[in-house]
């Protein structure tokens, strides 16, 4: 059983967050450091530690992940000039928190993309 993290009570709203969507799959909240104008975060209710840890049954999930990051990028109004979806894994990808959450970064020009 995995070990739960901040995010879960975060889902729970046990903890305060700046929670912008939530729905039966998914939960989105602004991330408390933002490297980017607009950075939130779209994680699922259930709790899944790594990308490696992904299973079919999730696959609803994921795709109401990718459906929230484009509504919110929309209703953020940075959809146009465009943003950047990145999930970290494990160690070598830099995650520091292990429930899997998709990054949506936007608002400025961001660059090609550096990796570390
Ligand atoms: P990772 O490095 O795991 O891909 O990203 C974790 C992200 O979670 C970081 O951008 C970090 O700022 C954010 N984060 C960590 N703890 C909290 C928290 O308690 N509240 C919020 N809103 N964001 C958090």
């Amino acid at each position: 059983m995995a070990e739960e993290t901040i995010f879960s009570k975060i889902i729970r709203k046990e903890i305060p967050a700046d929670i912008v969507y939530q729905d039966d799959l998914v939960t989105a909240f602004r991330d408390i450091n933002p490297r980017a104008p607009s950075h939130m975060l779209i994680i699922p209710n259930k709790l899944i530690p790594t990308v490696n840890d992904i299973e079919a049954e999730d696959e609803a999930t994921m795709g109401r992940m990718f459906t929230v990051a484009r509504k919110l990028a929309e209703e953020e109004g940075i959809a146009e000039n465009g943003y950047r979806l990145i999930m970290n894994c494990n160690n070598h990808g830099g995650q520091e928190v292990y429930h899997i959450h998709m990054h949506l970064l936007g608002g400025r020009p961001l660059g090609p993309m550096t990796v570390g």
